[in-house]
Parts: structure tokens; sequence; C-alpha cells
């Protein structure tokens, strides 16, 4: 069955999903089942599992997307990416998702692997997260498509005309919904709906928004993926910093209200990168029932606290 995001005017409450990453020993995987279980109270729609750059990530994207699914009952979206991959070895593993049960994949074009600044095209693979879209079309034309977009342009596009240009043909290509990169600012996702719309992108757009763990290493995410820090936001971090008061309430607070803006301006979904992690997730979300906005959406995914 497709996914089905939120439409407006519909009343269907928007989708709820997670983020999780494979991880890279023993430790990080009892973090990861055990996050799956905390998070699983909220009965998220579905989650996805992200595909890194480096060797192993293929059967490890593998096992977790099995994992999730049959340990959690999770509704799993795998990633896929480019990086390193012919097209037949593209195939196999878009096979091996369907296989697993998957009946949607998020397609990317990956980022250059540990030790390269750049992304390199394989040989006999893909160029643009456009071309595995189709090829995913090709060889498995009922599956839902996710692909990425970039609410402030993507760090290697000229500029955010170009990016969307871009975009337009990654979604002509087949992609059935966008997830964006993370964002602090909610005018940046409302100004490139709106400009989605305007070049006739009409797929569901959802936010995804990464609540701030550090300091520290929301400076490097956001300058990895050219995502602005709002002043504001920078001020309160330092001074909790300062104080000794934990970071983490900060960076909740602020996706909170984002959240509770984008949830009153009608979305199709929310996508939370949680890191891994339960606690904020947790936090968020308990603290989003308190609301009027969050009371209605929360009230198709039921939390015991
Ligand atoms: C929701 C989400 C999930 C992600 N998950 C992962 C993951 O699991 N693993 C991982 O490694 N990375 C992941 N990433 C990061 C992603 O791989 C990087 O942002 C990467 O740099 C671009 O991927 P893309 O799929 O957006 O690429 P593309 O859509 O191919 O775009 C890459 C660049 O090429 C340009 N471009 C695209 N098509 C054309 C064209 N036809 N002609 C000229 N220029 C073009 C675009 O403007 C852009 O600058 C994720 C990103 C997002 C937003």
């Amino acid at each position: 069955m497709k996914l089905s995001f939120a439409k407006p005017a519909t009343g269907q409450a928007p989708l709820l999903s997670f983020e999780f990453f494979p991880p890279k020993d023993e430790k990080a995987a009892e973090q990861l089942l055990e996050t799956a279980e905390a998070l699983s109270e909220f009965a998220p729609d579905f989650v996805s599992i992200t595909y890194g750059a480096g060797g192993g990530t293929r059967s490890r994207t593998l096992e977790y997307t099995k994992r999730l699914s049959n340990q959690f009952g999770f509704r799993v979206l795998p990633h896929l990416t480019c990086v390193g991959h012919t097209r037949e070895e593209l195939i196999e593993i878009i096979h091996d998702f369907k296989a697993a049960g998957c009946t949607q994949i998020m397609a990317l074009r990956g980022d250059a692997p540990k030790g390269a600044t750049e992304f390199e095209q394989h040989p006999g693979g893909f160029r643009y997260a456009s071309d595995l879209v189709r090829l995913i079309r090709e060889v498995y034309p009922e599956c839902t498509i996710g692909v990425g977009g970039y609410p402030e342009g993507h760090p290697e596009a000229p500029d955010l005309k170009t990016d969307l240009e871009n975009l337009k043909i990654k979604v002509d290509a087949g992609a059935d919904f966008i997830t964006t990169q993370l964002f602090y600012d909610n005018a940046d996702y409302f100004r490139f709906v709106e400009a989605c719309r305007a070049k006739g992108i009409h797929i569901p757009i959802v936010p995804g928004l990464m609540s701030i763990l550090s300091r520290a290493q929301a400076k490097r995410f956001c300058k990895l993926c050219g995502a602005a820090i709002p002043q504001a936001l920078d001020e309160a971090l330092a001074a909790a910093e300062a104080n000794g008061d934990p970071v983490e309430n900060v960076g909740v607070d602020w996706t909170l209200a984002q959240l509770k803006a984008l949830l009153k301006a009608g979305i199709p979904g929310v996508h939370l990168y949680i890191l891994n992690r339960s606690a904020p997730a947790q936090r968020l979300l308990n603290m989003l029932r308190e609301s009027d906005e969050g009371a209605a959406f929360l009230k198709t995914h039921p939390c015991q606290s």
C-alpha cells in the first residue's frame, strides 16, 4: 500500500516518522533498539533508516530495515544512495528491499565517502538522485519513492533557482514525496514550498526537523548541509552552555515552536531526525501533546505517559 500523506483540507492528520541510522557496533545497536522500543509508544506511521557512504552499509541498512520491521512492527523506509554502486548492484539492492517487504524507498545521490571531498560517480553507476528514481520506477514500479529537498538550497547548487530546476527533474522522474533537509527557520520551509508549487511540483513536501543536542554538533551539521542557525537560537544555545543548563532542552523547545507553527499551517507529515536517541523526541512529543495543535495530531499517535 502506498504511503498516504495528509492533504490540505481533508482532515487527515499529518504523518509522523523518525529517522534512524545503522549502528556501527554492539553498543550503538543496543541504543538503536532501545530507542525504537521507547518511541514505539508514539505509533509512527513509518521510520526510515539511512544508507551510509562507507562499505558494509548495504548489509547494515538491510539488516536494520528487517529488525525495525520484524521486532517493532514499523513500516520501514530504507534509504538508498548512488555512492559506490553500479546500476546492477542498485537493482539487486532494490530487489532486496522489496523482498524484505518494503513498499517505499528514499532515493538519494549520497555524499562523498569518508576521506573524499566530493561525490564521485561510479563508472557503472549514477550521477544524480533522479537517475536512481528512474531506476526504481523501472524495476519496482509500484514502490513509493521519496527524495530529498533543500529549503535553503543544496550546498553544491549555484543558486536556489537552479536547485529547484534540478528538483523538478527528480520529481518528474517519478518521486512521490519530498522530505526536506533540516532547517531552523520555518520561513525557509514556507518559501521553499511556495517556490516548488510555482515550479509545478505538487507532491507532498514533508519538513525534516532535528532538535539540537549540542551547539558544536549543530554547527558541524549545518555547515555540512548548508542550513543556517538563526541568531536567536544560537544565542539561547550559547547562554545555556555558559550557565551550565541543558543545551538539549533549548534545542527541543525550538523544535517544539517550529512544529506547532508547521502543524497550524497544515503539513503533510513531519520527519524527525532523532540521531538514534529517544529522550529528545519523547520530550518534544510529550510537550506537543499539551498544546492544541499537538493534541489533534497526537490523537493518531497515542503516547502512554
Ligand atoms: C531527507 C534526506 C535524507 C538523506 N539521507 C541520506 C542517506 O541515507 N545517506 C546519505 O549518504 N546521504 C543522505 N542524505 C544527504 C544527501 O545524500 C546529500 O544531501 C547529497 O549531497 C545530495 O543528495 P540528493 O539525493 O539530494 O542529490 P541530487 O538530487 O542528485 O542533487 C545533488 C546536487 O546535484 C544537483 N543536480 C541534481 N540533478 C541535476 C542535474 N540533472 N543536472 C545538474 N545538476 C543536478 C542538485 O542541484 C544538487 O546540487 C539525505 C538528505 C536528505 C535531505
